[in-house]
């Protein structure tokens, strides 16, 4: 039962996990406080080949929550990276003679602009949504962008000198590391890199030599200098030079957002890692998100479908798990039950560390809210302030001005958080100032607080903003209620 009488919606047993955790988001306080940085990002990273299934939205919906709770646990600015996994294999194919397998990646196939396209069409109205749900700003990146970087190109030339050392850990059956770098005519690559081999190595960088099944056979130099030639790397393998490139970042936390199905590939890649020395304060921090099951425990997958039919479709599979596009209902309609959906499972770790049927997922998402909800940027505030705003007395919120405040506008709306009531507001106006002293000359004081003088005021504010957030400037929001003012 929880507190209010109601009936507990979710049933989970205790987990070891769920066991250390007061809430879901304290897994990544041990290196907040350790690192300190001046921004935590969430990296998401999904393959682009067809509609979106559920469990893909749920690991990227996970991804913008957990960005907004850490935003104010954490007083940091947050964001989330979407990695669209453009090497995907478009088309496989056989060399008559030699039957070696030719792969070409969706990049290849189908040029930038359609990979553009892709994303367009089945990711940004979804993502637009969700960062307005969650006052989160994204980014998107390609793998194929990725991979360009000086960065990637120098963590790939460094893992090239320790091969020996990671090999069996990225190939634990067979030893052989597989990198493709395609034929610069016709961006085919040997799918298992039989014939790919290193041929020199040395400060300037790395030659491999390879052969094309129509072309015949090449040479790629791979120089951090230089964004091409396309380099290729399997799963593992991407994410060990991901991991590591991006663990060397002083100012920013990557988290790694992943499928729980990733918890048991993972230690390879830590123990490449390992091998590779890297230091504990750049191993990576990675969030498994639940995963969506069919009744026979299985992960919910649509390769399942397509290899064996419809007859592999579960009874309690609804057609929108398989495809989110084919939801019956707005974009918006669409986040606001996945945001309402995720919310639940991190309201307790026991519920956020494990996995769901898709039954059980049916179960939950009938039992949502059906009044629909009112959009509109959400901010907790004290007892004593939330009162004054909900009797319409405090007419000027004050807020420092991170990245989540950057959407407000006149209009907007805001709904007030304080131990379980909610009060809507509409704003008036914003205006930004470099600091609060700056920001209490051009403002009514009592607008703020009118139980309070300036320099009462003053001292308050600076107990919960710290300089180094109040360097971010002050936003000073004008806000009136949407509904009468409660009774004093
Ligand atoms: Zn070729």
């Amino acid at each position: 039962m929880r507190r209010n009488g109601k009936p507990s919606l979710l049933l989970s047993p205790n987990s070891i996990l769920a066991n250390a955790l007061l809430r879901s988001i304290d897994l990544l306080r041990p290196r907040v406080l350790a690192m300190r940085p001046a921004r935590i990002e969430f990296v998401v990273g999904t393959q682009i080949n067809g509609a979106p299934h559920l469990g893909t939205n749920l690991v990227q919906t996970a991804a913008f929550l957990l960005a907004k709770l850490a935003r104010r646990e954490f007083s940091t600015d947050t964001r989330v990276r979407f990695g669209a996994l453009d090497n995907a294999p478009y088309e496989v194919v056989l060399d008559p003679e030699t039957h070696t397998a030719y792969q070409q990646t969706y990049y290849h196939a189908l040029g930038k602009d359609k990979i553009a396209e892709l994303i367009e069409n089945y990711y940004r109205a979804f993502f637009d949504s969700l960062s307005e749900a969650t006052d989160t700003d994204y980014a998107v990146e390609t793998y194929t962008d990725q991979q360009a970087t000086p960065g990637f190109r120098a963590e790939f030339l460094r893992t090239l000198e320790r091969l020996d050392d990671i090999r069996w850990w990225m190939a634990p059956s067979h030893g052989v590391i597989h990198t493709r770098i395609p034929c610069p005519v016709c961006g085919w690559a040997e799918k298992r890199a039989d014939r790919t081999k290193l041929a020199h190595l040395d400060e300037d960088g790395a030659t491999f030599t390879a052969v094309c099944f129509d072309h015949g056979p090449y040479e790629a130099h791979i120089d951090p200098e230089d964004d091409s030639p396309y380099l290729d790397l399997a799963t593992l393998y991407r994410n060990l030079v991901k991991e590591r490139a991006l663990g060397r970042s002083t100012d920013t936390l990557h988290v790694m957002m992943k499928g729980g199905d990733w918890a048991f590939g993972c230690q390879l890649v830590d123990g490449a890692l390992g091998a590779l020395h890297a230091p504990p304060e750049h191993m990576p921090v990675r969030i498994f998100t639940p995963q969506v099951l069919a009744p026979t425990g299985a992960k919910l997958s649509k390769s399942l479908l397509r290899e064996h039919g419809t007859r592999a479709l579960p009874a309690d599979v609804e057609p929108w798990m398989l495809d989110t596009t084919t939801w019956p209902g707005s974009t918006d309609n669409y986040v606001d039950a996945l945001v309402w959906l995720v919310g639940e499972l991190l309201s307790d770790p026991k519920h956020f560390f494990r996995s769901f049927t898709v039954k059980e997922l049916g179960r939950l998402m009938t039992a949502r809210p059906t009044e629909p909800t009112i959009r509109a940027h959400e901010m907790g505030i004290y007892k004593r302030y939330f009162d004054l705003i909900a009797t319409g007395r405090k007419t000027t919120e004050i807020r420092v001005n991170d990245s989540s405040r950057k959407k407000i506008k006149p209009g907007s709306l805001i709904r007030f958080r304080c131990q379980g009531d909610e009060v809507l507001t509409r704003v008036t106006r914003v205006n930004r100032y470099a600091s609060f002293e700056e920001m209490f000359d051009h403002e009514p004081v009592a607008s703020v607080n009118p139980t309070a003088t300036r320099d009462e005021q003053l001292a308050n504010i600076r107990q919960i903003y710290p300089p180094e957030r109040e360097a971010l400037g002050v936003v000073a929001i004008g806000i009136e209620l949407t509904d009468p003012p409660r009774p004093q």
